[in-house]
């Protein structure tokens, strides 16, 4: 069982928003695609774990602190008996191990993910061993999820699961009897409360309001909607949203991308690229918001 959702990271989410409204740097359009791919890659292995039989609590993406390190687990698995953690990885391609030197098979030197798994670990146990005195076995994996990746000269000792072994992980797992108790409940509950929102690693490209694209982006495919009367429609792949939902969507972006800025008719409205009227902004803040002050210069708070 999950105990949380997997939620899109804050970055992520901001340069998806960015990409439409503007032309990012070459650099943070790389940065953008390498953690979308990630994303689709930690996606993929939720989508896996749904063969767990073995009773268990799930944890995705975990970002937590120990002794002012933060790290981040991509997915950690409570059994009765132990805690398995996972750094998910979505590489396409060859890659190649020298010593312990990672690279892709034309010679780019990459970052050893099993280092990255190691340091992981390590915290996760002082963080239980120590801060909770929850002394309790900690499994590292480090899971390749994409069937389209090879790696040369890695060694069956390595705590590695390739895409073709994730079947018989699960399966070995469904093998161990597991009876999740009340200890381990408060173990999942104490990790999820010590899970933070706020990435210390979040690397934006300059952006303001004035050059942002505006207008109704559609929640599928991206591309720009059209207001209806009630319904918005998107110009490309002809998704069909109601007007409420549309707008209630580009106040939570807005906010995301300008919490400093305050929530009016027409900042909402401009964003919205002015394709819905002001009355029908101000009916959907009124309904959804709490209204501070009156006539021109009304702003709306959760
Ligand atoms: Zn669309």
């Amino acid at each position: 069982m999950f105990l949380k959702p997997r939620d899109v990271p804050l970055e992520l989410q901001m340069l998806r928003y960015l990409n439409v409204r503007m032309r990012l740097p070459p650099k943070d359009k790389q940065h953008y695609h390498n953690l979308e791919k990630g994303y689709e890659g930690e996606v993929i292995f939720d989508s896996r774990l749904v063969d767990l039989t073995s009773e268990c609590l799930i944890l995705p993406d975990l970002l937590l602190e120990q002794n002012r390190n933060i790290f981040q687990i991509d997915t950690s698995i409570i059994f009765q008996e132990n805690i398995h953690l996972f750094e998910i990885k979505n590489f396409e391609g060859d890659f190649d191990i020298q010593a312990d030197e990672w690279s892709t098979i034309s010679g780019e030197i990459i970052k050893n993910p099993l280092h990255q798994l190691k340091r992981n670990e390590s915290l996760l146990k002082q963080l239980l061993y120590k801060n909770l005195k929850i002394p309790f076995p900690v499994q590292p994996h480090l899971v390749f999820v994409n069937p389209h990746f090879t790696l040369y000269n890695a060694s069956p000792e390595m705590p590695i699961i390739f895409p073709s072994q994730i079947d018989r992980f699960i399966k070995k797992l469904n093998g161990h009897f597991s009876k999740v108790t009340q200890k381990n409940h408060q173990l999942g509950k104490q990790l999820a409360t010590r899970h933070r929102t706020d990435s210390p690693f979040t690397r934006m490209p300059p952006y303001n309001y004035a050059q942002l694209q505006k207008g109704i982006v559609c929640a599928h495919c991206a591309s720009w909607m059209i207001a209806g009367d009630r319904k918005m429609r998107c110009n490309r792949c002809g998704r069909i949203e109601d007007n409420e939902t549309a707008i209630m969507r580009h106040v939570a972006e807005f906010k995301t991308l300008f919490p400093e800025h305050k929530i009016t008719t027409n900042t909402i409205r401009d964003w919205c690229g002015n394709t819905v009227s002001a009355k029908k902004v101000q009916r959907v803040l009124a309904k959804n918001f709490t209204r501070i002050n009156h006539g021109k210069i009304s702003s709306y708070i959760d």
